[in-house]
């Protein structure tokens, strides 16, 4: 299972499926990814090999967006499906999660009874419903929807969010499954591990738990569940692939 998130300048779906591959050693059973699509975030997903991803892609029509997050799944909460695989989304988002929400039953009902529909089986899609939920219900911006979301979810994680009102962003969190962030030259990643993004750039940051990394093209933020920004260490990959 693994994730890669990019934005920048190049064709994002290119650069989604080709990361993926390089996370393949870590075993999947369906692939999927979501990119902003003239404005709008167009999702693809498929059981199977990533060969079946990039298969759907071509026949419905390659992407042309530069900003998406892109998944392989290792179920373990509803089976390997078309609509089990990830992203997932809500109203307003689409979402990205390798680990297991643990709670996500209570969350799922407390939803259910806000009204709140769900197509999958997964633990995942609770998180897609609980941002919009925090979207429609208070929060002041995207942020604080992933803020209030995190406070609310337990279980471990590491997450790739897209919100539809920020189609130049992408969002990554983790805690007890891994996520690094990679910086470039007018882009930036993120990826479950180094290979995926090391054809772009050696420069990454580890990111640690309850951290929030916020990217554009431009420049990464990392900051606390509060918003308090992080100073963080570029780490350097010395190895080749
Ligand atoms: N628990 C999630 C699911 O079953 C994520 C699995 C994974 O880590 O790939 O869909």
């Amino acid at each position: 299972c693994g994730i890669v998130g990019y934005v920048g300048r190049e064709n994002c779906a290119d650069l989604l499926i080709d990361g993926l591959s390089k996370l393949e050693y870590r075993g999947y059973d369906s692939a999927g990814v979501a990119i902003f699509d003239e404005g709008a975030i167009r999702v693809v997903k498929a059981q199977g090999r990533l060969a079946c991803l990039e298969e759907k892609l071509k026949s419905q029509g390659w992407p042309t967006g530069h900003c998406g997050i892109g998944h392989t799944r290792w179920a373990t909460h509803g089976v390997p499906s078309d609509v089990n695989s990830h992203p997932h989304c809500g109203k307003h988002t689409a979402v990205v999660h390798n680990g297991i929400i643990e709670n996500y039953i209570e969350i799922k009902e407390f939803l259910l009874g806000k009204g709140y529909t769900f197509q999958s089986q997964t633990d995942t899609e609770t998180v897609a419903k609980l941002l919009d939920y925090h979207l429609e219900n208070g929060a002041k911006d995207e942020f604080d929807a992933i803020s209030r979301t995190l406070r609310q979810v337990r279980g471990s994680y590491a997450l790739g969010i897209l919100f539809d009102s920020c189609p130049d962003k992408l969002f990554g969190v983790r805690k007890e499954s891994p996520l690094i962030v990679g910086l470039g030259e007018g882009e930036n990643f993120i990826a479950s591990d180094v290979p995926a993004i090391l054809k772009h750039t050696r420069n990454y940051y580890l990111l640690e738990e309850n951290e929030v990394a916020t990217l554009t093209a431009e420049g990464v933020t990392i900051t606390d569940l509060d918003g308090a920004p992080i100073e963080k260490e570029v780490l350097t990959a010395t190895w080749d692939i």
